[in-house]
């Protein structure tokens, strides 16, 4: 955990967010500014600050928040396609230093993003 990180303190619950699933690897919140009629969070439990800082022993746990986000997007019912966004550093838009998956759905999605 590191202290100052808003992601680890709703982690630790010190910060409310309305979590969707978790497990002992993750949680997943909904968005506090939602860019789609779905947008969630899929954070690992464990503070890595963004995908630029996972190490090879991380691997299974990377893997892990995608298979989870496709087991959430199916309980969402976003049977018609959805989005996982990982930005990472700040030419990549990433706001908050600890990595998390964006599971966006609900709308047809453009390409190429802003
Ligand atoms: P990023 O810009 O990729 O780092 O994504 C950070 C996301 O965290 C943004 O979509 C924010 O809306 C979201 N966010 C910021 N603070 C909170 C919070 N307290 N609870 C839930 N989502 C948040
Ligand atoms: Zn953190």
């Amino acid at each position: 955990m590191s202290s100052d990180c808003l992601f680890c303190k709703i982690v630790a619950g010190s910060i409310p967010a309305k979590r969707v699933y978790e497990d002992e690897l993750c949680i997943c919140f909904a968005d506090l500014r939602p860019q789609a009629p779905t947008h969630l969070l899929v954070v690992p439990r464990q503070h890595i600050a963004s995908l630029a800082d996972a190490e090879p022993a991380q691997s299974s746990l990377l893997g892990h928040l995608f298979v989870k986000a496709a087991e959430i997007a199916r309980a969402s019912d976003l049977d018609h396609g959805y989005r996982v966004v990982l930005n990472t550093g700040a030419d990549g838009g990433q706001t908050v230093d600890h990595l998390h998956l964006h599971l966006l759905g609900g709308r047809p999605m453009t390409w190429p993003p802003g």
